[in-house]
């Protein structure tokens, strides 16, 4: 038996951090350069930062917001999935969904809403990460397919803002035929030469970018979107390559030509409206509350010098 022993003392834990006299959630640090932004400043500037023009994740109706001129009429907001497997993970879907509808006060992880953007009368989709992964589930394919048929017959453009994991996997194949509905409907819609565009925000992945989020007459992504369908491990896994570097990412993308255009979140409208209207997009109110005073007054020519 030792005489001595060096009792070990316990790592030192720092000192508790003093109490912040900030408000939580006043404050945020950008991921992109660590900048401490005011949120009400952040929210100001779309939730892009100013400094490195990182762009936050946003939630669907913070995505509507910004898209559309105001009000707009969402459709089909009481559709619930009915949990048709009976599925159970580590938790039952249906406390999933419960926990989910509570967190994000929706009932699914889609907002479908008709409304103008720029004057232009459209349906736009927007999916909701915030839902278990913003995945696509029966619910979703049903209401997104739903706002397709909606276009055709009101003869609108569709907008559909992917931000999901992909196929909600606790409906198992009945998800994955939800790809296969919605191609369908825009397949429809495209006969009525009515535009499409997919607007791919971080993250798109699975499911959804197998299907309808790469069928965009126009597929439009925001700066540094996670976009690709398998993640990198797998794929490393499955070609045994390492693969390059910003690979699955919106630049890496559009440099590959899978994607038409990377735009800044606060150039996003704009950019819409300009491809709708030079797609022939019609400006006049169609089966829509819009005053037609954009078209009211009728463009005059300017007098051509010299004619008489
Ligand atoms: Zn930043």
């Amino acid at each position: 038996m030792a005489w001595f022993k060096k009792t070990r003392k316990p790592m030192a834990t720092p000192a508790k951090e003093k109490p912040s006299r900030v408000p939580e959630g006043l404050w945020v640090k950008c991921p992109g350069c660590s900048q401490v932004i005011y949120n009400k400043d952040l929210a100001a500037n779309l939730s892009v930062c100013p400094k490195c023009a990182h762009h936050f994740r946003i939630n669907a109706s913070e995505r509507l917001r910004m898209l559309f001129d105001g009000e707009w009429i969402e459709y089909d907001k009481e559709l619930v999935s009915t949990d048709p497997l009976g599925f159970t993970d580590t938790k039952p879907y249906k406390s999933r969904l419960k926990a989910s509808i509570e967190s994000t006060g929706m009932k699914d992880a889609v907002i479908v809403a008709t409304g103008t953007v720029d004057g232009i009368p459209v349906v736009i989709a927007s999916m909701e990460y915030g839902f278990i992964g913003g995945s696509m589930g029966v619910v979703v394919g049903e209401k997104i397919a739903r706002g397709i048929e909606r276009a055709i017959a009101a003869q609108m453009p569709v907008v559909i803002v992917c931000c999901s994991g992909g196929a909600r996997m606790m409906e198992g194949a009945l998800s994955l035929m939800q790809m296969a509905k919605i191609c369908g409907a825009l397949a429809r819609l495209d006969r009525q030469k009515l535009p499409f565009l997919s607007v791919l925000t971080d993250p798109t992945t699975g499911g959804v970018t197998a299907s309808f989020a790469m069928l965009g007459d126009l597929n439009i992504a925001e700066p540094k979107a996670l976009i690709g369908f398998a993640g990198p491990r797998v794929i490393e896994q499955t070609i045994r390559q390492k693969l390059p570097e910003g690979f699955q990412r919106s630049e890496f993308l559009l440099e590959k030509g899978m994607l038409d255009l990377v735009v800044d979140r606060r150039e996003m409208k704009a950019t819409i409206a300009n491809a709708l209207r030079f797609m022939g997009t019609r400006q006049a109110p169609v089966a829509s509350q819009q005053p037609a005073v954009a078209l009211a007054e009728p463009i005059t020519e300017p007098a051509i010098p010299g004619a008489s």
